[in-house]
Parts: structure tokens; sequence; C-alpha cells
């Protein structure tokens, strides 16, 4: 069999490197695609079966040479997982359009723009899109306007693109984490937010990156070959509980 190929973005760290190495350990071959260019090349460098691309998933330009580079490495691409992101903890009042605007770039506009740019290589391979959206798309709370409202749509847009796509054999689905302790979290979780989340999640802790790499590789291969326009929350069973976001 023909060995697979997955672009993975945000694959610098967290759960993008977490997903790129179970790529890698379930024999596909990776495009790690990053903006930050020295800790994505070390990475990368380490690891047997990974090219990585430099690349900023909100500029249409940089996205287009991207795909056409990741493309001509294998010359397939079997699966596009779209985890580049940027958090943001903002009330309404205190966003200004910039902010609003940083946010939106990287989260909605980076996976609309990978995803188009891709889709030609997928309609060839029959293969999977994977969106990473957040359970913060799925609920609301006081401090996440331009994240929450980011992520809401990168579940709609997945839902189109399923609609969209199934007659070319693509699927698409998108992953909610929950919280997981990576540099994203990590920067906007204060310890009262952190005492929170175990208090409201049923599992009582923070999600590993290896946990949500697991079901993104799951959704991405031939065991989910009847599953598209699936929101899976990866989050401890905090949706399902009712509570509200800390
Ligand atoms: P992380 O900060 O560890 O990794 C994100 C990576 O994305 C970084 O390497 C960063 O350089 C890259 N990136 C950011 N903007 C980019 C751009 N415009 N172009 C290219 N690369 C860019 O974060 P993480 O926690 O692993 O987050 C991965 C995804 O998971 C994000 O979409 C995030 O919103 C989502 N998520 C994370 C959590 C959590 O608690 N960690 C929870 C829910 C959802």
């Amino acid at each position: 069999m023909e060995q697979k190929t997955a672009l993975v973005t945000g694959a610098a760290r967290g759960i993008g490197l977490a997903t790129t190495k179970l790529f890698l350990e379930a024999g596909w071959s990776v495009v790690m695609v990053d903006r930050d260019a020295e800790v994505l090349q070390s990475e990368a460098a380490a690891l047997d079966n990974a090219t990585a691309i430099v690349c900023d998933v909100s500029d249409p330009q940089a996205v287009d040479d991207m795909a056409a580079e990741a493309v001509a490495i294998n010359g397939r691409i079997d699966a596009v997982v779209n985890n580049a992101g940027v958090a943001d903890f903002g009330p309404i009042e205190e966003t200004d359009f910039a902010r609003w605007r940083r946010v939106m770039e990287t989260n909605l506009d980076g996976v609309f723009l990978v995803s188009q740019a891709l889709i030609p290589a997928l309609k060839i391979t029959k293969g999977a899109l994977l969106n990473i959206a957040s359970i913060s798309g799925l609920r609301a709370s006081t401090l996440r306007v331009a994240y929450g409202t980011s992520k809401a749509a990168v579940i709609q847009l997945t839902k189109q693109q399923a609609a969209e796509l199934g007659e070319y054999g693509i699927r698409a689905n998108c992953v909610c984490p929950g919280p997981v302790r990576t540099k994203l979290a990590m920067a906007v979780h204060s310890q009262d937010i952190i005492d929170a989340y175990h208090d409201a999640i049923p599992l009582n802790r923070y999600g590993s990156e290896q946990e949500i790499a697991e079901v993104i590789v799951f959704l991405c291969s031939d065991k989910a070959s009847y599953v598209t326009g699936q929101i899976v929350a990866a989050d401890g069973g905090f949706e399902s509980t009712g509570v509200g976001l800390p």
C-alpha cells in the first residue's frame, strides 16, 4: 500500500506536534506547517518522514505557495489538519477591531484558505479535512468574544465542507478540544480558571496533547471512512454536563 501523507498546521508544538508524531507512528508521512520557523525546523529535523514548510496560514499567497510545495513532496495529500490557532481572552468592550481581526485571521481565515488550497489534492486521494475548533466554539463565556466566535465559525465551516465535498469522497470533521496545558492555553489560563476547569470537567483534569491527537488521527484514517460532518468534543465530558465555561 502507498504511504499516506498528512499536512498538519501549527505543527511546531502542542497538539499539532503530538498529532504529527502520531501520524508518523501510524506509518504516514507528514508535512509540518507553522509560522514559527525556528521551532518548526528544529522539531522536524528530529523526525523521520516529516518535512517542514514555514507558512503563515492567514496569508493567502503564502498558503497557495505552501500548498504547491506540500503536494510536490510526495505527490499526494491524504489528510489536512487545520490546527494552527491563537488564543485570546477578551470581553467585547476590550476587543478592538485589530484584536478581533488577529484572532479571525488565523483561527478562521487560515482554516478556509488552507482547506481551499488543498481541495484539488484531496479530490485525487478522496482524503480528509480535519479542523480544530474548541469547546469555546460550543459554549459562550464572558471572556472569549473573538476566540469563541472564531471557533464557532470553524464548526459551521466544517459542516459546509462536509456538505459540499462529500460528492468527491472528501470527509470533513471537527475536533473540539477541552483544556490542554499547551503554550497557547497556559498563556491565558489563570490559576482560578485552571481550578474552575478541574471542578467543571467530569474527569476532573486537563487533557493531554496525545489524547486530542488520537481522536484527530482516527478521524483522518480509513477507520472513520463513513464519518463526516461531525463535531467531536474531546473534553473530559465538559460539553455534556451543562456547566458554563470558566
Ligand atoms: P500551541 O500554541 O501550542 O500551538 C499552536 C501552533 O500554531 C504554534 O506552533 C504557532 O506558532 C502556530 N500558529 C499560530 N498562528 C499561526 C499562523 N497564523 N500560521 C501558522 N502557524 C500558526 O497551541 P495548541 O494548544 O496546541 O493549539 C492548537 C489548536 O488547538 C488551536 O487551534 C487551539 O485554538 C486549539 N485548542 C487548544 C486548546 C488548549 O487548551 N490547548 C483547547 C481548545 C482548542
